[in-house]
């Protein structure tokens, strides 16, 4: 299905919500994590998806912290919004789209333009003091910045003494990425926003996620319960195909 024809079946929508995950960004070069030639290939995500196995590593060498973070940020950083990402902005501007649900943590919808992004897995650029949990939301180019002087740094002592300058909160608690790591709970307020968007729409779009994430991949089942339609838009391996409407296996 083309999208001008896509575009011509939603129009009968009131209230569109979108759910995205991993696909929708890698033709803006960021690959997903799962699958071939993904991170987690090559770092383990027992020591690199979760906070402790990262903080352990990071205090031990942590050279090997800040080559994955250099590796994985620069990415993040140089990726530009996609056409996928300008469709969805542009439906919320024709006010039909009412939100997007993200599990992507590379701020690429709000480039985009699209205003109500629900990040239920958090925000590579925004922060959060654990002490105090006042948030920062840092630049791009601040970001490529100081992960450039890290990979610049020699010494364990240099780079856990530059690390903790940078995530230095005003109260003089630490910061830490606001994303999601794996065996932490998604953040409250925007999972249960979530769920409110997705019992209320009329549409649901699933785009780019493969659906074996949970909770995430229970607010489809959740927005079906409810009477909404689905459309599955994935090129590769989707668990909502079966209960999809409509089902578009390539992005564009
Ligand atoms: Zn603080």
């Amino acid at each position: 299905m083309k999208h001008n024809t896509l575009s011509e079946y939603i129009k009968n929508f009131k209230y569109i919500v979108a759910l995205t995950g991993a696909g929708i960004s890698v033709e803006s070069g960021i690959p997903t994590f799962r699958g071939k030639g993904g991170l987690w290939e090559k770092y383990a995500p027992e020591t690199y998806g979760t906070l402790t196995g990262l903080t352990k590593t990071f205090l031990i060498s942590p050279s090997k912290v800040v080559n994955f973070a250099f590796e994985f940020g620069k990415l993040i950083c140089q990726a530009k919004p996609n056409r996928m990402h300008f469709f969805l902005s542009d439906l919320e501007k024709k006010g039909i789209l009412k939100s997007v649900i993200t599990q992507n943590i590379d701020n690429l919808h709000q480039k985009a333009g699209n205003k109500n992004v629900i990040e239920i897995h958090g925000n590579f650029f925004r922060w959060f003091c654990k002490k105090c949990g006042k948030e920062k939301f840092f630049r791009k180019s601040e970001m490529m910045e100081f992960l450039k002087g890290m990979n610049k740094i020699k010494g364990r002592k240099n780079l856990i003494k530059k690390y903790y300058e940078f995530a230095k909160c005003e109260c003089g608690g630490h910061l830490r990425p606001s994303i999601v790591f794996f065996g932490e709970l998604l953040p409250e307020k925007e999972y249960r926003k979530a769920e409110e968007e997705v019992k209320r729409c009329d549409l649901i779009l699933t785009i780019g996620t493969s659906g074996v994430v949970s909770p995430a991949s229970n607010l489809p089942l959740i927005a079906k319960e409810n009477g909404a339609k689905l459309i599955d838009i994935n090129p590769g391996e989707s668990s909502f195909r079966n209960i999809a409407d409509i089902s578009i296996n390539q992005l564009f």
